[in-house]
């Protein structure tokens, strides 16, 4: 495993919200490997970000071969295809990947996520509108 203090990090899914995560780790020295089903994407980043392979990360097999296990962290940034989702996060619980942070776009679809391992369940509407309704008012800047 890696135990640096800048740790590799594994993305899976190159959306809008997986590449601004793999954007900001970059930007912080930090080695990211991406994932994408999609060519498109993968070809759009390649140049951007450390290592980006085409895989799907619903394929168990295929993801071992990555050497998924090996990563201490990992962002599961698939929203829309609960499915894969779900089965992205199972992959990475059974390789024994420590943390998992991964994008719910439903409270149901979160709980799923939550009840199979994933260690942080993250929202992005609901806390950029949180944070939106702060900032509006000006109140309660700390939390900005
Ligand atoms: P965002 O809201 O972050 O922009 P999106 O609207 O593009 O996301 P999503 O369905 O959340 O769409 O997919 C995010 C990324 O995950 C896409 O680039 C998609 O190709 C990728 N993805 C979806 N399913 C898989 C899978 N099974 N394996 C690998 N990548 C996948």
């Amino acid at each position: 495993r890696n135990r640096t203090a800048r740790p590799t990090v594994l993305i899976i899914g190159l959306g809008r919200f997986g590449s601004a995560v793999a954007e900001t780790l970059v930007n912080q020295d930090v080695e990211v490997l991406c994932v994408d089903e999609d060519a498109e994407r993968v070809q759009h980043f390649a140049g951007q970000f450390t290592h980006t392979v085409q895989a799907d990360a619903t394929d168990g097999d295929a993801m071992r071969q990555l050497g998924v296990g090996q990563f201490d962290r990992a962002v599961v940034a698939i929203g829309n295809d609960i499915e894969a989702s779900v089965l992205a996060v199972i992959t990475l619980v059974e390789a024994g990947v420590e943390q998992i942070w991964a994008k719910a776009i439903t409270r149901k679809h979160g709980k799923i996520l939550d009840r199979i391992g994933a260690t942080h369940v993250i929202y992005p509407e609901l806390m950029m509108g949180q944070r939106v309704g702060h900032m509006v008012t000006g109140l309660m800047n700390d939390y900005i």
